[in-house]
Order: C-alpha cells, then sequence, then structure tokens
C-alpha cells in the first residue's frame, strides 16, 4: 500500500465505501490520510466507578457483568442493558438503537466505556458509551497498566481510553469507522515520503511526515495533536508562499512598457475635476505612476471601500499610459458596471480626446470617438480590428474583454475593477495571454484581511484609500424586525416624496421548485408584484434581476439613474460600483443570506449624494447569529472592520479567491494565522535565496509546478 493506492483496494473498504468515501472527497490512501479530524474527545482518563457523577461524561474500565438486548412494546426502538464493574464499584448501562452490540459485546468481557451519567427513576446509568474491548495486547504488558492507573497511554486502543479523533462524516462514513480504517492504514504504509526539506523540519521544530500524521489522527496529547496539525498547515502556506514569491521573481525578469511621469498632463487632469483628490487619492496615484515609470511590471492593488473614489485615480494611470502612446484597458465585473465606467471615464477623460472603446459579451458593441455623449455602434469585428491597429486608446469590457480573440497592438496597462471576482487564474492568464507584459492596476472595495493579503495576494503591492471624500454624510443603517415594517415602508414613502430614490435587494429572483412553501423567502419578481400594486400603487417600481436580457437590464438601470424610476427592486446585480447619487434608502430583505461585506458593499449604493441615506435590513433567519452579525453592520461603517468580523465570523472559505488555490479546510483556518504565514513566507524566501528553480528539491518544484498548472490554464 502507498499513498495513491485507490482506497478501492484497501481492506475493509471495498466498492460500496469506496462510493461513501467519495462524497468527503476521499479517493486514494493519502486522501484518507488527510482527512483531519475535526475536533477530538479526550477519553483518556479512566475514573473508578465509584467516582461518577450525574450529568458529566467519563471513560471507566471494567468487566462487563452482563449484557441483554431488550425490545421496547413499540419495537422500534432497541434497547441493550448492560452492568459494568471495576475494583471500586459498579454501573448500569443503557444503549438505544444498537442492536449489533449484542453480538459484538459478551458477558465477562473486559472493556472500556466512555459516555455521559445519567439517572433515571431507578438511578444513574452510562448513556449510550463509546465501547471498545481491552486489546489483549495490553493484558501482555502489565508494566503498563500499572503506570496508567488515570492516563493510560495504550496506543493499540482507538475509540476510548485515549484522545481519539471526531471526523468529518457523511453517510455510512462514521467516525469509528473512519478510526478503525485510518489507522490500520497508518499501519501497514511502512515509509511516508518526507515532503518539507530537512532543514525547515529543524528549524521549524516539526516532527517527520509520518509522526505527525500519526498525531494528528492519533495524538498522544492534544499538544502534540496541534503541533503535529501546524506543520500541515504550515506546509500547504509554504507551498503557496513558494509560488507565489517565485512568480514575483520571475516577473521581475520580463520588461514592461516604461511610462515616463508626465506632471502637466496630470495637473491639466486634476485641474478640471469638479472636486479636489483627497490625500489618499493623491498618495495611491503617485504610487502608481511611479510604479509605472519603471520597466517592470507593476501589480498592485488599490483598496478603498465604496465610493472612496478609486475611479478616478484609475483614469489617472490609463491617461498616463495612453498619453505615452500606448493603450489602456478597464475590465469591470459586469455590464452594467462596464456601460457606467465607459460613461464616466469618457467623461473625465473628454479634454484630452481620447478614443475609448466599450466592449461586453452579449449586446454592445460601441466606439465611442473624440465626444463622449456622442458614441457610435460599430460592429465587434471593427472594434477588434481597431484594438489591433492601437486605434482604441482605452478598451473597456467585461470578461468577454480577456477572450483569446481580443488582441492589443500596444496594450500598456490593465485595470481590473473589483479583482476578486477575476480571480487569480483571469489575472494570471490577463499577463501571459499578451507578449509585453502591461502593468497591472486591480481595484476592490472588499477590503482583504492582512493574513490574506499575504498569503494570496502575496505578489501584489498595495495601495489603500481609507478617507472618503468630504461631506459625505454617514449612512444611517437598521436592522429592521418584521412588526417594524409598515413603518419602514412609510420611511420609504417620505423619501420619495422628497424626490430620492430606492433599491430593494432580494437574496433570490423567483421562487424554484425546490422552495420550501412554509419558508419565507423573498424574490425580486413577488416583492415587485407586491411592492407595485399593493404597497406602493402610484409610485414607479420597476425591477432588474440577472436573468433579465442585457439591453432591458441597461434600459432599467439608465431609467433609474436619469430618476425614471422611484423603486427598483433586484437582485445583487447592483452590488458594486454602480453610482446614482440621488438613492438614499437601500432596503435588504433577506439580508441574512449575504456576507457583511459585500452588505457593506449593497450600503454603499446610496450615501453618494449630499443626502442624507438610510439602509434597512430585513432578515429571514431569526437566530440569533444572524441577528447577532447584522448588528454589527448598525454599528460599524468601515469596510475594514467588517471585512475581519466576516472572515471570523465565516472563515476564509468565503473570502474572494481563496478557492482557487485549493486549499484543504484545515489548511484554510491558518489563512488567518499571522505567524504561521510569516513562517512560511521566510521560510519559501530563504529556499529560493538560495536556489532559485528548486532544482535541488524535486518535490517543491513539483508543487509549484502543480499551481503554475492549476492558475495559468497552461
Ligand atoms: P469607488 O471607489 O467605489 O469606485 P467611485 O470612483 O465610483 O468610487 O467614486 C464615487 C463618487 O465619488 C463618484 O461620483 C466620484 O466622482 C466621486 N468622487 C471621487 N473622488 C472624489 C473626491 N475627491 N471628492 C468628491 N467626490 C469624489
Ligand atoms: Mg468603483
Amino acid at each position: 500500500m502507498t499513498l495513491s493506492t485507490p482506497v478501492g483496494q484497501v481492506p475493509r473498504i471495498g466498492t460500496a465505501y469506496e462510493a461513501k468515501l467519495k462524497k468527503l472527497g476521499i479517493t486514494q490512501v493519502r486522501d484518507l490520510l488527510f482527512h483531519f479530524p475535526r475536533t477530538y474527545e479526550d477519553f483518556s482518563k479512566i475514573t473508578p466507578i465509584k467516582n461518577l457523577k450525574e450529568g458529566a461524561v467519563y471513560c471507566v474500565k471494567g468487566q462487563l457483568l452482563e449484557i441483554t438486548e431488550m425490545r421496547t412494546y413499540r419495537k422500534r426502538v432497541s434497547l441493550i442493558t448492560g452492568m459494568v464493574e471495576d475494583d471500586s464499584g459498579a454501573i448500569k448501562i443503557l444503549w438505544f438503537n444498537q442492536p449489533y452490540l449484542a453480538d459484538s459485546l459478551k458477558k465477562g468481557d473486559n472493556v472500556y466505556l466512555a459516555g455521559k451519567v445519567m439517572r433515571d427513576k431507578e438511578g444513574v446509568y452510562l448513556a449510550s458509551p463509546v465501547h471498545e474491548k481491552n486489546p489483549k495486547s495490553e493484558a501482555r504488558n502489565p508494566k503498563q497498566i500499572q503506570n496508567s492507573k488515570f492516563k493510560i497511554q495504550n496506543s493499540s486502543l482507538t475509540h476510548v481510553g485515549r484522545i481519539i479523533p471526531v471526523y468529518p462524516e457523511t453517510a455510512g462514513v462514521s467516525s469509528r469507522w473512519l478510526r478503525s480504517i485510518i489507522k490500520m492504514v497508518l499501519a501497514s504504509i511502512k515509509e511516508m515520503p518526507e515532503t518539507l526539506p530537512t532543514e525547515i523540519l529543524a528549524e521549524q521544530k516539526f516532527l517527520p511526515i509520518q509522526q505527525a500524521m500519526w498525531q494528528v489522527h492519533f495524538p498522544d496529547s492534544m499538544q502534540q495533536a496541534e503541533l503535529a496539525a501546524k506543520r500541515f498547515s504550515f506546509e500547504e502556506l509554504f507551498y503557496i508562499l513558494l509560488f507565489i514569491l517565485s512568480e514575483r521573481k520571475k516577473i521581475a525578469q520580463v520588461k514592461a512598457p516604461s511610462i515616463p511621469f508626465d506632471a502637466d498632463i496630470m495637473k491639466r487632469f486634476t485641474d478640471k475635476l469638479q472636486f479636489q483628490l483627497t490625500d489618499d487619492q493623491k498618495k495611491a496615484a503617485w504610487h502608481i505612476l511611479k510604479d509605472m515609470e519603471k520597466p517592470r511590471p507593476m501589480n498592485r492593488l488599490l483598496q478603498g471601500d465604496v465610493g472612496s473614489g478609486k475611479t478616478v485615480v484609475a483614469a489617472m494611470a490609463m491617461l498616463s499610459a495612453v498619453k505615452a502612446g500606448h493603450q489602456a484597458a478597464l475590465l469591470a465585473p459586469t455590464e452594467i458596471l462596464a456601460q457606467q465606467h465607459h460613461k464616466t471615464v469618457a467623461a473625465a477623460l473628454t479634454p484630452f480626446k481620447l478614443t475609448i472603446g466599450l466592449l461586453t459579451g452579449k449586446t454592445d458593441r460601441f466606439i465611442s470617438p473624440k465626444l463622449p455623449n456622442d458614441y457610435i455602434e460599430i460592429s465587434r469585428a471593427k472594434l477588434l480590428e481597431r484594438v489591433k491597429n492601437n486605434e482604441v486608446q482605452v478598451l473597456i469590457g467585461t470578461h468577454s474583454l480577456i477572450q483569446d480573440k481580443v488582441k492589443f497592438g500596444d496594450l500598456a496597462l490593465v485595470v481590473v475593477d473589483e479583482q476578486h471576482r477575476f480571480g487569480v487564474k483571469q489575472r494570471m492568464k490577463l499577463l501571459h495571454d499578451t507578449r509585453l507584459i502591461p502593468h497591472l492596476l486591480s481595484m476592490t472595495a472588499t477590503p482583504i484581511p492582512r493574513t490574506l493579503a499575504m498569503t494570496l495576494y502575496g505578489d501584489l503591492d498595495l495601495s489603500i484609500i481609507a478617507q472618503m471624500p468630504k461631506g459625505r454624510k454617514k449612512i444611517i443603517t437598521k436592522v429592521i424586525v418584521p412588526a417594524q415594517r409598515q413603518k419602514a415602508y412609510q420611511d420609504i414613502a417620505e423619501q420619495i416624496e422628497q424626490g430620492r430614490q430606492v433599491f430593494v435587494i432580494c437574496p433570490r429572483i423567483e421562487r424554484t421548485e425546490k422552495s420550501p412553501k412554509d419558508i419565507e423567502i423573498k424574490t425580486v419578481k413577488e416583492e415587485y408584484e407586491k411592492l407595485s400594486k399593493e404597497v406602493f400603487p402610484k409610485l414607479r417600481v420597476e425591477m432588474l434581476h440577472g436573468k433579465m436580457p442585457g439591453k432591458e437590464k441597461e434600459q432599467v438601470m439608465r431609467q433609474f439613474k436619469f430618476g425614471k424610476i422611484d423603486l427598483l427592486v433586484s437582485t445583487s446585480v447592483v452590488e458594486v460600483g454602480v453610482d446614482i447619487p440621488n438613492a438614499s434608502v437601500m432596503m435588504i430583505e433577506g439580508a441574512d443570506h449575504f456576507g457583511l461585506a459585500q452588505l457593506h458593499q449593497f450600503r454603499g449604493r446610496v450615501g453618494r449624494g449630499e443626502h442624507q441615506s438610510y439602509c434597512f435590513l430585513f432578515a429571514e433567519s431569526n437566530s440569533f447569529i444572524a441577528r447577532k452579525r447584522l448588528k454589527a453592520l448598525e454599528k460599524s461603517n468601515s469596510g475594514f472592520e467588517l471585512a475581519e468580523r466576516d472572515l471570523q465570523i465565516r472563515g476564509p472559505g468565503d473570502f474572494a479567491g481563496t478557492k482557487q488555490w485549493g486549499l484543504p479546510d484545515f489548511a484554510m483556518k491558518n489563512l488567518t494565522n499571522l505567524e504561521l504565514v510569516e513562517k512560511a513566507r521566510e521560510s519559501a524566501k530563504a529556499i529560493l535565496e538560495k536556489d532559485l528553480t528548486l532544482k535541488n528539491y524535486p518535490l517543491l518544484r513539483e508543487k509549484v509546478a502543480d499551481f503554475r498548472q492549476k492558475l495559468h490554464l497552461e
């Protein structure tokens, strides 16, 4: 048996279990071993029976005085009663619904039992305890028994009398079964190849892989379990960092067009703006323009809360690239946003008479010549032709921009808005698809917690816009309970009477067959019906969702933007970036379905103008946790705080981009462990400094190549 043996070939697994294990993502022996415990139960301390107290969990060791199967009169429930005795006393045992026990346990057996002590009218008893027969090996080793009167260290025990692993389970695959199988596999693998370099093992004082594997599954102590798990988490982080840092070194060796910093043009640009740049905007722009001067590809992340004014900074970078004779591309996450960017960027760059093209997925093929409000529609083929010939200076679009067909004549800068939606894969693809590596500026409103920034975005330089433009009013956020719904509708009506506009967000478009009837689910279509016919029959109510044709969506969005719609019922399509300064209420139905960071983004759709704005949150679930999470939004207006909060509550699994690395769950947890991340980073750096191509570390080289292939679509 080796690590890559299919589990179907492992004794006692067979085809039936093979299929079940697949549900847990386990197909090879390796996966079985890396199926780490979810938690542990400490059954290592043996308590004399006379010391048992009602209500607590204990592990006892003794002899079965009797064991009898009884059928309750309803017959459906099996009940096994027994009695166990040690030197100090005896206690009754009751097992519910485990009829097979009557076959495996016999009167006179020496057993370990662990369970809760309960009381019924006849007295105390051990309730459905976990059991394990006393292994013979122990009987042959009386010294060990002596030494371990209260704490035994008997490695031949699997389920009781030690710290036992509790695994993620699935139907038909219990922790008990997994324990036996994993133990058997661990014992039959003679030699596990060490994956970490020896110098790192020594430096970090980690256990060698085989020992660490034993300690993860069958630890001698909780400290040992933790230490062993840490080794494996470190290892995963170490590989990622090794990959990221070696990519970084590689990229530092390729060339990018050097774009001179033209202070005059930048001044002309800022003079024409209707506002003063904030200090943070100036600082970010400065860093970006300085980066672009270098003949090395920039790789910078511009992070700023919704409404902090990232677009104008990006426009400066694009202007700079274009004025130097090159092209710039701007990628937006949705069509609506691409259109909005097309308009605002075109407007901001009007004085410079640029050609700005728009290319989106399904519908639009515009090219905007010198006059920003007078764009003309041309065919996709013609647009691509002009892009290729460097006649389109700025090209704005959605995902469709990274199709293979789009080839730039002289692309010097790529700006990616809400980069996390594009993910690492596409980012890399953008970089490697072009012959001359363009500079890359990613923008995001989702603050990336520091640990994640260091690991998964470790190849990026970071600029942060922390301050909001002057004069923005704080948005008033309220979690609304059902009894206050009518009042909220009144508030909304009042806002609309004053000329404001309102967003209503629902988690779903429509009810599906599967949606249970008895659960309250808010859908765009139903809310639209209700709001337009019953609640606000006199107002102009419209809806917007992803299943509508692109043209229709754009039409609705445009009408909303020009104040022709009072209330817009929508799905999360308005999540990012849309700028409607006249909107003053963001009402979110089923808010408990969204992450905090996402809710914060929704909220950022309002409060962009001079009006006092409101965010109303409705929850479908009444759970304490759901309400607690939403309350965090009432308290905090900082995207940063909320992102950290989200990370604590939901773990990094939900964070943008993290899934693409294919990290196992146990390592995911450690993405938030700054100390471990830093250690892994240092180790990766040290190895690369010694051996950049990893020629002396074939295993590591393989790992890095794996990532490269996975992420590059090579
Ligand atoms: P985001 O960072 O969310 O992309 P935008 O770039 O869309 O934000 O900017 C939001 C709004 O703020 C826009 O209407 C923009 O014109 C405006 N804005 C940007 N910078 C400033 C500033 N320094 N002062 C005032 N308004 C600004
Ligand atoms: Mg934006």
